[in-house]
């Protein structure tokens, strides 16, 4: 009998488990795989960002500090227009005489359009009649880099933002005093805040 009462009791545990486990698999809870998706996502939706016509950048003024900011093209895409990111992200050029920054003539500094950072003042700016922004030098050495570029026939040297490293031009020696440079630069690519 007690052998009977004793097998009893453990059927009795068994089922309590199994259905208890059956039960816990099916709950509602653990129905769907795809639950994590009614989570909050991470990225706003499209619709509640609001209309603009520039997007939201942040200038860094002075002279680089050194530290990279170096993102995946596809953040890069999803971040900068589509002329922005085919001549920051791609090495394009865009159209001479297409830039509203040709034209610019007041006090004020050129930020990267990628990153925001500082790259040069309205002060170095001069009428290459290239029909691309031009300056003598950079605000800072240090806030462009140079790189050997031989996608055409003739060597030239490739100008990038030393921060995210995304192209904005080129430099040629037949530019103007002091300096006799001559940044060649994608307007694009920059972003012009006047001095206050
Ligand atoms: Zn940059």
């Amino acid at each position: 009998m007690r052998h009977l009462f004793t097998s009893f009791a453990a059927f009795l545990v068994l089922t309590f488990v199994v259905v208890g486990g059956l039960a816990f698999t099916f709950s509602p809870a653990n129905a769907s795989p795809n639950a994590a998706s009614a989570e909050p996502s991470a990225t706003p939706a499209r619709s509640k960002k609001p209309v603009t016509a520039e997007r939201e950048l942040a200038l860094t003024d002075g002279e680089f500090d050194g530290n990279e900011l170096i993102k995946p093209d596809a953040e890069w895409k999803r971040e900068l227009s589509g002329p922005a990111f085919y001549v920051l992200r791609q090495e394009g050029t865009e159209r001479p005489y297409t830039s509203p920054l040709n034209d610019i003539k007041k006090d004020g500094t050129f930020y990267c359009e990628a990153c925001g950072l500082a790259l040069f003042s309205s002060k170095a700016k001069f009428d290459s009649g290239t029909g691309w922004p031009s300056f003598y030098e950079p605000l800072f050495k240090k806030n462009v880099k140079e790189k050997i570029d031989r996608s055409l026939d003739e060597e030239r040297i490739e100008i990038e933002c030393a921060r995210c490293h995304s192209h904005l031009g080129h430099v040629f020696d037949d530019g103007p005093e002091p300096t006799g440079l001559r940044y060649c630069m994608n307007g694009v690519a920059m972003r012009f805040k006047a001095a206050k």
